[in-house]
C-alpha cells in the first residue's frame, strides 16, 4: 500500500507538470501527452470586410486589433496550455478560433486568458475578455449575468476515481466519501444540493482535484465527462470514469450580458461551421482523441434579445 501511495504521489507530480503546473512545477518542454498536432487542425477562413457595429464588444476588439478570449488551461482535450510554448489547444480552443475567423479576426492573433469556473461571469462583466469558451454550461441563473451563444456541445456530469476504487459506481455511492469539484461549477452545486451526504471539497481547478485524488486526499472528482476523460487518458493505469453521466451540460460561448449583436453573430457562425464540416474536423482532432465518435451538435438556442 505504501509503495502504491508513493508511486501515485510521483504520478501526481508528473500530472501537475504535464497539466501546466497549477502546483507550480510546470516542467520546461513537457507538452500535452496526447494533443492535436497543428497539421491535423482545420484552417478557418477569416471573413474579410465583416463588421458588427451594434456590438460594443466587437468595436472594442476592432480598436484593439484582436480578440481576447477566456478559456481553461488545464483541461486536456478541451482547453490546455502547453507550459513550454504557452500555446492553447483543445476543442474549446478550436471553437474560439472558428468564432474569431467568422468575426473577421485572424485566429492566430487571439489573446487567450485563463479564467477559472468561479470567475467567468465577473470576467465578462468587467470587460476582461470579449467572450469565453471553456466547458461553460448554459443555465438560467448564469443567463441573468451573461449571455450565451450555442450550445455547441452536450456534456454530462460524471465521476473520476482511482482504478483501485470498487465502491463508487454513481452519485448514489458518494455518502461519506470525499468528493472534489471546482468552486462555482454546476457539478459542485448538483452534489451539494442532491447528494448532501457527500463530503464536498472545492478548489479553483479540476487539476488540483485530480492531484488530490492521486494522493488519496479525496475519493472522487466530479465534473463533466469531457474533462474527466482527458485526465483519465493521461494516466489510464491510475484513473477511470465511474458509472454513467448523470446530468446534461449544454456548453455555450459566454458573452457580455447585453451584447445581443455579438451573441447572434456567434450563433450564426456556429451554424456555418457546423454545416461546413469545421466543427466535426475540430472535434475529431481534439475531444475525438478520447475515442468517442463525433455526435451531432445540439440545436442552437437563439433566444430573444433583452
Ligand atoms: N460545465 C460545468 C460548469 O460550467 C463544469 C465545468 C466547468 O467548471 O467549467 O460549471
Amino acid at each position: 500500500m505504501q509503495r502504491t501511495k508513493r508511486t501515485l504521489a510521483a504520478l501526481a507530480l508528473l500530472l501537475a507538470a504535464a497539466l501546466g503546473g497549477t502546483a507550480g512545477c510546470g516542467r520546461e518542454g513537457s507538452p500535452p501527452v496526447k494533443g492535436p498536432q497543428p497539421g491535423q487542425l482545420p484552417v478557418y477562413q477569416v471573413r474579410s470586410g465583416f463588421t458588427l457595429p451594434d456590438s460594443p464588444t466587437w468595436n472594442r476588439a476592432r480598436k484593439r486589433g484582436h480578440l481576447v478570449v477566456g478559456a481553461k488551461e488545464d483541461q486536456p482535450y478541451m482547453g490546455e496550455k502547453d507550459p513550454a510554448t504557452g500555446t492553447y489547444s483543445g476543442f474549446d480552443i478550436e471553437i474560439a478560433r472558428m468564432m474569431s475567423a467568422s468575426l473577421g479576426f485572424d485566429p492566430a492573433t487571439i489573446g487567450f486568458r485563463t479564467i477559472a469556473s468561479a470567475n467567468r461571469e465577473t470576467a465578462l462583466q468587467n470587460g476582461q475578455i470579449d467572450y469565453y469558451v471553456g466547458t461553460y454550461t448554459i443555465n438560467d441563473n448564469r443567463k441573468k449575468l451573461v449571455g450565451f451563444a450555442g450550445p455547441y456541445y452536450m456534456a454530462g456530469q460524471s465521476l473520476l476515481v482511482r482504478t483501485d476504487e470498487n465502491d463508487i459506481h454513481g452519485p448514489q455511492d458518494l455518502d461519506g466519501k470525499r468528493v472534489c469539484s471546482a468552486a462555482g461549477s454546476t457539478p459542485y452545486q448538483r452534489i451539494q444540493k442532491e447528494y448532501p451526504k457527500a463530503e464536498l471539497v472545492a478548489y479553483d481547478t479540476y487539476s488540483v482535484c485530480v492531484d488530490n485524488l492521486l494522493t488519496y486526499q479525496v475519493d472522487a472528482v466530479t465534473t463533466d465527462d469531457t474533462i474527466l476523460m482527458g485526465y483519465a487518458a493521461k494516466v489510464p493505469d491510475e484513473l477511470k470514469l465511474a458509472g454513467k453521466p448523470f446530468s446534461k451540460e449544454p456548453y455555450g460561448i459566454g458573452v457580455p450580458h447585453d451584447d445581443d449583436a455579438l451573441r447572434f453573430a456567434l450563433d450564426d457562425a456556429l451554424a456555418v461551421h457546423e454545416a461546413n464540416g469545421d466543427w466535426k474536423k475540430a472535434y475529431d482532432a481534439t475531444l475525438g482523441l478520447s475515442g468517442v465518435p463525433a455526435p451531432t451538435p445540439p440545436a442552437i438556442d437563439r433566444y430573444p434579445a433583452g
